[in-house]
């Protein structure tokens, strides 16, 4: 038995109270609460091995790339990747959103031609299709859209059912033979919902398209096998799990990190420069990490991947489970509608919800006054706002520190909007 009352002492941030009461912190799909134990790795890194990583022949230097990769290597343990020396997977990012974007320019260098031969399975032009839904975050929407504007393909999505979720049963239209890319995420991060993924992989390989997984509300939740989904690539950040800010990673298969050109040029990436010809570019991960890394946050967010796996997904999965039953309670109020599954069955703790007549900003602040924190807006995802006929959502979403007690002081501060605003 994990005890979850004492994993939640490990966060200090949550010892405090806001406006009078106890913070309620149901924020974790916009950014996570960090341990003690990331905390103290990036000061630690700072005390006492800070240096640039992959140069230097001094000994920081080699202390502190040893410590990157070992943090790369927890990491790729953390979603099922390989991680052995030549065979590396997983590329430190800034971020989701810019693994996403790196894809993204990738694909439309390889479609200027640059990369070669074995770059042209990324390559797009006129008349191939890019498929995303509209459940996508903006992060996942924008970068290819924009794609399909430079190269001329035309950008295609999977409709949604009523409740939210990607119309996966309609894979084998969607995705034709003109499809070169197809870009959906796992976990949608307005509904909460886990997408059945599996059809739409097995369509997009049948016509020699790539897949691309949005896994940024899914590895900070739910046990996570790049292999086993048999994904090409994915994108994640780790400050939604549990890591720091400024980071992600970017999984993709080894044999296509090592046929993609690269987005970013600069330093630490290319094996020789010449003043008149092109430069030759290292493997992959390096070639995809120009420039000084974010080295302090990527040992911490290593730290912050270990610290998970020592918990165990399973049963982050399972408690995370208690919570989103409790939070699904939301919808038994009256006037109070969430966009989304109302089964606690293939989602997380992310209910986002809509309170008749009172705007999500209100709803916000009335929350707020009580110690709660949830997010309102459109949550970077306009798309499926306009689809449950919205512009904007409450959001309440779950991480491991929370309680059911967490929940109910949520559900019964909503149950009050209502009565208040009248
Ligand atoms: N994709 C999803 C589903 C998200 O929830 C987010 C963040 O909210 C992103 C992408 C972008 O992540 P980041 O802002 O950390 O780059």
């Amino acid at each position: 038995m994990v005890d979850f009352a004492a994993i939640r002492e490990e966060f200090p941030i949550l010892d405090q109270e806001i406006h009078g009461h106890p913070l309620v912190y149901l924020d974790s799909a916009a950014t996570s609460q960090k341990p003690q134990c990331v905390i103290d790795a990036e000061a630690e890194f700072y005390r006492t091995i800070n240096a640039g990583v992959h140069r230097g022949a001094h000994e920081l230097a080699a202390r502190s790339t040893v410590a990157f990769e070992e943090a790369r290597t927890k990491v790729a343990h953390l979603v099922g990747a390989n991680a052995e020396e030549g065979q590396e997977e997983v590329v430190v990012t800034g971020g989701a959103t810019a693994g996403l974007n790196l894809l993204a320019t990738a694909f439309g260098n390889a479609s200027l031609g640059r990369g070669g031969e074995a770059a042209k399975r990324f390559a797009l032009k006129p008349g191939d299709e890019i498929v995303v839904s509209k459940a996508e975050h903006h992060s996942v929407l924008l970068p290819f859209q924009e794609l399909a504007y430079r190269t001329g393909a035309t950008l295609k999505w999977f409709d949604l059912t009523e409740d939210g979720r990607i119309r996966s049963d309609t894979a084998d239209e969607v995705i034709t033979e003109r499809t070169k890319v197809v870009a959906i995420t796992h976990v949608g991060n307005t509904t909460g919902a886990i997408t059945d993924i599996a059809p739409i992989v097995r369509r997009a390989h049948e016509v020699g398209a790539v897949f691309i997984l949005d896994a940024c509300q899914s590895v900070p939740h739910l046990k996570v096998d790049f292999h086993a989904l048999d994904v090409d690539f994915a994108a994640w950040s780790a400050h939604k799990m549990y890591g720091p800010t400024g980071v992600g990673f970017l999984y993709g298969k080894r044999e296509l990190l090592e046929a993609l050109p690269p987005a970013n040029f600069g330093g630490s990436m290319v094996e020789l420069a010449w003043m008149d010809q092109p430069a030759q570019y290292m493997e992959p991960p390096a070639r995809f990490e120009a420039g000084t890394q974010p080295v302090a946050q990527v040992v911490a967010a290593g730290v912050a991947a270990d610290w998970m796996m020592a918990i165990g997904m399973e049963n982050i999965e399972a408690h995370e489970r208690t919570i989103a039953a409790e939070l699904l309670k939301l919808g038994d109020i009256d006037g109070v509608r969430i966009l989304g599954p109302r089964e606690n069955v293939d989602r997380i703790g992310t209910v986002a919800f809509d309170v008749a007549g009172v705007h999500p900003h209100d709803v916000g602040q009335f929350i707020d006054a009580q110690g709660i924190a949830i997010r309102v807006g459109h949550h970077c995802a306009q798309p499926v706002h306009r689809h449950f006929g919205l512009y904007a959502s409450n959001r309440a979403s779950s991480g491991v520190y929370n309680t059911v007690a967490d929940a109910q002081a949520l559900v019964d501060a909503v149950a009050k909007v209502r009565p208040f605003f009248k």
